[in-house]
């Protein structure tokens, strides 16, 4: 598949259909169920899951390269590597720490939480909606 901005706006990447549900959530709950950038509460119609070396640019969809983010830093980060994002926000350091111990986590303990959390709730936004 081709890395361009088309690909991930034509409607196949855009929105939430481009990740599983139960992986969504469990990267909501590894990363504390908020915004790793802002800190800002994960809240269903706001978090959205985050690529930090941008899709556009070559970054996987690994979740070593995925956090929690809102729709607020999701815009604003855009393609900026994180180090520019971070520093234009006012974090520095402190956010690219916070982000790389976070996306240097193991993942399945999260997925299995998580998991069992979209069995009982439906969906990973109902599930969040009960749990955050
Ligand atoms: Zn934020």
């Amino acid at each position: 598949m081709k890395r361009t901005k088309t690909v991930r706006h034509n409607g196949v990447w855009q929105g939430h259909h481009w990740i599983r549900d139960d992986k969504r959530l469990a990267i909501y709950l590894r990363d504390g169920l908020a915004c790793v950038y802002c800190q800002k509460t994960a809240e269903p119609a706001d978090a959205c899951v985050e690529h930090v070396h941008a899709f556009e640019r070559g970054g996987s969809n690994h979740h070593s390269n995925l956090v929690t983010a809102c729709q607020r830093c999701n815009a604003r980060k855009g393609m900026l590597p994180l180090r520019r994002f971070a520093r234009r926000i006012g974090g520095g350091d402190e956010i690219v720490a916070r982000v790389a111990r976070f996306t240097s986590r193991q993942l399945r303990p999260y997925r299995i939480e998580a998991k069992k959390l979209v069995a009982r709730y439906g969906t990973a936004a109902r599930a969040l909606n009960a749990i955050a």
